[in-house]
């Protein structure tokens, strides 16, 4: 797919947009959530994929976005779906709030917008669980509207044309200026998705084929021989360990009491095997104090460990059996086991599943 010479370009100012949309129009990538050409883009799945693709890698999504769309293949079918369902869905994505402003922005648009979501950065602004880089992304590539799209595919590219010595985060209002200065007034929503194919499959972070470029006679970097150390960097401060317990407990019919995390906070609105606080001071000796029932507590082999965006978490897991007539306390509930998959459990939480299963 990606054997041909870029077209050589001639202009002496700098990367011209039409050197890349040529480039885009032979090598372009099939997305799910993407139109073919001359096909009209559907707002409500680029609005989907751009929501899944925060933070998440297009191979991940890939899968999920296919089983939301045929779930709810409107955003009037998703907006009359409970949160639950969506949560539920969504487990394994991570950064679950993206999941409940999912379902409120669906509401939003449905209910106040009959349906229709707007076709302008400040419109898509209003609405729920959509910032800055969503409502551009989002009114370029559905609306074809002139915007500065920037996702970290796109940083790196810049970075490398230019040669940007500024590190990044402190970059981005730069480069968000020299995007801005690139992106055409004809094609902005394929220039903006060519700019993140660009990223995605030839200024890639490693061994760029930078030979296949469109950009290539514009490249600083790539005229310096530096290519593959830009972006720039700020060093990353080290993440703090906070450390926690998490409590199976099982009926003798099989089955196992799971809890809903508060709406608010961290994984807000999730199930959890339920667990104490995850905190830095942890005292790992008084752990059993946190469970949700009296019981006898056993600690099991090993740990589970798992990264956030702030923190590393460490989880020792205890087990323990309740009775047929042991009562599920406030926010808990008893659960079958087979039916525990299907459950809105995060990441963390189907690890510490995992190590229970395999004890
Ligand atoms: S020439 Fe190389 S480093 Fe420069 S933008 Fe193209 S692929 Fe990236």
């Amino acid at each position: 797919m990606l054997n041909s010479v870029a077209p050589e370009v001639k202009s002496p100012e700098g990367p011209h947009a039409e050197a890349l949309l040529v480039w885009y129009d032979r090598h372009r990538r099939r997305l799910p959530w993407r139109a073919l050409p001359g096909e009209k883009p559907d707002p409500y799945r680029v609005w989907l994929s751009e929501i899944m693709l925060q933070q998440t890698t297009v191979k991940t999504v890939g899968p999920y976005f296919q089983a939301f769309l045929a779930r709810w293949p409107t955003v009037d079918a998703m907006a009359e779906s409970d949160e639950e369902d969506i949560l539920k869905a969504w487990a394994g994505l991570g950064y679950y709030s993206r999941a409940r402003n999912l379902h409120a922005c669906a509401r939003f648009v449905s209910e106040r917008l009959g349906g229709r979501f707007p076709d302008t950065v400040e419109g898509l602004r209003q609405l729920p669980g959509i910032g800055a880089y969503t409502a551009a992304a989002v009114a370029a590539i559905a609306f074809d509207r002139r915007a500065a799209v920037v996702d970290g595919n796109v940083e790196r590219v810049v970075t490398r044309l230019e040669a940007l010595e500024t590190p990044l985060p402190q970059a981005k209002p730069r480069i968000a200026e020299i995007v801005d200065g690139m992106t055409p007034a004809d094609r902005p929503g394929d220039f903006a998705q060519a700019m993140m194919d660009l990223g995605a499959t030839i200024c890639t972070p490693k061994r760029p084929a930078c030979g296949l470029c469109p950009y290539l006679p514009f490249c600083r970097a790539r005229r310096e021989g530096t290519q593959e150390t830009f972006p720039r960097k700020a060093p990353k401060a080290k993440r703090p360990l906070r450390r926690g317990a998490a409590f199976w407990i099982v009926r003798p019919d099989g089955w196992v009491l799971v809890r809903k995390r508060p709406d608010k906070g961290l994984l807000g609105g999730m199930t959890e095997i339920p667990s104490s606080v995850w905190s830095e001071d942890f005292d790992s000796s008084a752990a059993v104090n946190h469970a949700p029932l009296k019981a006898k507590w056993r600690k099991l082999p090993g740990e589970v460990g798992h990264g956030f965006t702030h923190f590393e978490l460490a989880v020792s897991v205890y087990a323990a059996d309740a009775l047929l007539s042991t009562k599920a306390p406030p926010d808990c509930r008893w659960v079958r086991l087979d039916d525990l998959d299907g459950e809105a459990l995060p990441t963390v939480m189907r690890k510490i599943v995992a190590l229970v299963r395999g004890n």
